[in-house]
């Protein structure tokens, strides 16, 4: 067993002085997140910048049995990044290249470390025909990250959620293998997920307990002239259903989401239903909402003709949602994501207030669309004083009640704390739990990937 002192020479040697540390003031940003998780202690961070520093660095935590923690942006919130065991954490931001942009094929090939922002605006200076799937986290979250975690953004609703857009992967194994899958395991292209034996899905939401990735392909999508945002209005939550099913079975909405929420003022008492329509002329735009207007007016729903200033708030990618909530002195904001079906969604949106209420929080919930309305993702938003430790709580016990509502509806939290992630697979089929145990368990026997996550 290596003394701390010798590991940290050795990650020196893998990166060079200035990206491996142990200093207690370079630990800290990394022993927390901005949501509602406890801190938790770090022994290493690490910045490698090529994939074979990734290999050596996971050789050294084989060897060693030392936990490992990937981390992109580190901006989930549900605190995935922050060691759960203690550790080394791999900061990928230093692996920023982007690779290659095929644009017959519609694909970036970059390495895990390229932010959304930074391949956005790659994009639109070098290819301002195409657009990238990205969320509307801030703009430093990494493209990995955030299709890792099954992800989702303007063009889900049309496209579906970010990780089913994965053309392929390289990934670095505990064990120090360099493993290609999707079609760059057969071919010179980063073009398809298949038609192989599937095993990027192992990758996906299991929070970096699988390996380490150091370049994905993602596809890339046309981007059209025209975009237009139109506000439907709702005033009884059981409409919901039916003008969702109306608006997807168009086929003209590029991205649809619900929102409701107490504060601003403007917003209250309604649940706003905000579509995107797209296309090639101005004409063909005023078609498209003419058509909208017409299925709120048949849905009980109210067509606002809505302030340039906000409209365009809302055309921003990534849209800055949060500067529409609410804000507590301290800063804090967590929310449960969870995957619903369309029937439960009124439900889940009149029980979510009266979560919020009961903590006294200003009730903030908001849905986007996944594939038409084949899946809902929703988010309870809780806002919080960071440095005030009994709204801190409070606004952990909201989180939890709400994790319990989701599972209670038949959905399921999405990007979740351990806490949520204990919940899940409480309900979860026993034998899907030993058949991902029995696969972690061959992958990682020392079990140094992300510890603590999905412990069956
Ligand atoms: C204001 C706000 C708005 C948001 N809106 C959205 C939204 O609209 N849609 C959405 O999808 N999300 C949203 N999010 C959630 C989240 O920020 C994003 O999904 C974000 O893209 C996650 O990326 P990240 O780089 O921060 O990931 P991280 O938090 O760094 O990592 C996420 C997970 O992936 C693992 N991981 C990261 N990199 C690697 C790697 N190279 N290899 C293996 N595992 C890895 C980590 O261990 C962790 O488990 C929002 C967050 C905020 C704060």
């Amino acid at each position: 067993m290596l003394k701390k002192d010798e590991i940290l020479r050795n990650l020196e040697e893998i990166v060079g002085k200035d990206f491996a540390s142990n200093k207690l003031e370079d630990l800290f940003i990394y022993s927390q997140d901005p949501g509602a998780s406890e801190p938790r202690p770090v022994d290493f961070i690490v910045m490698p910048k090529t994939t074979e520093e990734v290999q050596e660095i996971m050789k050294l935590a084989n060897k060693e049995t030392i936990p490992l923690v990937p981390m992109g942006g580190g901006l989930t919130l549900s605190g995935l990044i922050i060691p759960v065991k203690g550790g080394i954490v791999v900061d990928m931001k230093r692996m920023d290249k982007i690779i290659e942009i095929n644009e017959l094929s519609q694909y970036a090939l970059i390495e895990a470390g390229v932010t959304t922002g930074q391949l956005l605006f790659y994009l639109n200076e070098n290819y301002p025909k195409l657009q990238p799937p990205i969320p509307d986290a801030p703009p430093s979250a990494t493209i990995a990250g955030n299709v890792l975690i099954h992800g989702s953004g303007y063009l889900s609703q049309k496209y579906g959620d970010h990780g089913a857009m994965i053309n392929g992967l390289e990934v670095v194994l505990p064990n120090g293998d360099i493993c290609k899958l999707g079609s760059c395991a057969v071919s010179k292209y980063w073009f398809a997920r298949g038609p192989i034996p599937d095993l990027i899905g192992l990758f996906i939401s299991s929070f970096g307990t699988m390996g380490i990735i150091t370049k994905l392909s993602i596809q890339l999508f046309n981007k059209t002239r025209f975009r237009e945002v139109v506000f439907g209005l709702l005033k009884d939550l059981k409409d919901i259903p039916n003008v969702l099913l109306r608006l997807t079975e168009t086929g003209l909405a590029e991205d649809i989401l619900l929102g409701m929420q107490d504060k601003p003022d403007w917003m209250k008492g309604y649940i706003f239903v905000i579509a995107y329509v797209t296309g090639e002329s101005q004409e063909e735009i005023d078609s498209h909402i003419k058509v909208f207007k017409r299925i709120y007016r048949k849905s009980k729903a109210r067509y606002m003709k809505t302030p340039e200033r906000i409209k365009n708030a809302y055309l921003e990618k990534p849209i800055f949602a949060a500067a529409a909530a609410d804000y507590r002195k301290g800063g804090g904001f967590e929310y449960v994501g969870a995957n619903m079906p369309l029937e439960q969604i009124p439900e889940a949106y009149r029980r979510g207030v009266e979560i919020a209420k009961k903590y006294g929080i200003v009730p903030t919930l908001g849905s986007r669309l996944i594939g038409g309305t084949h899946n809902i993702v929703m988010f309870f938003s809780y806002s919080f004083n960071r440095a005030d430790p009994k709204d801190l709580e409070n606004a952990r016990n909201a989180l939890h009640e709400t994790n319990k509502l989701a599972l209670e509806l038949g959905g399921i939290p999405w990007k979740a704390e351990l806490v949520g992630q204990q919940l899940i697979l409480e309900k979860m089929d026993p034998n899907y739990k030993k058949l991902f145990n029995a696969i972690r368990s061959t992958i990682d026997p020392k079990g140094i990937m992300n510890p603590g996550n999905w412990e069956v």
